[in-house]
């Protein structure tokens, strides 16, 4: 499971978390975003990933068969 959806922008120093699912945020300079808060990772960037530090918390979900359906 997700704990923490957040990067770093390298560019202006951003640090961007994206806390719910619908929750879009750009750094300053908006090379960046992150979207999708704790059910999916979604990143943007402008030129290539090294745009940005990965700084995301995610834990081995071993229990997600209990909630298929
Ligand atoms: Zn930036």
């Amino acid at each position: 499971m997700i704990i923490k959806n957040c990067i770093k922008c390298k560019t202006c120093g951003d640090v961007i978390e994206s806390t719910h699912r619908h929750d879009f945020k750009y750094c300053s300079c908006k090379r960046v975003f992150v979207d999708g808060g704790h059910n999916y990772l979604r990143r943007g960037f402008t030129d290539s990933q090294d745009d940005y530090e990965e700084l995301s918390i995610i834990e081995p979900d071993e229990k997600s068969t209990e909630n298929l359906g």
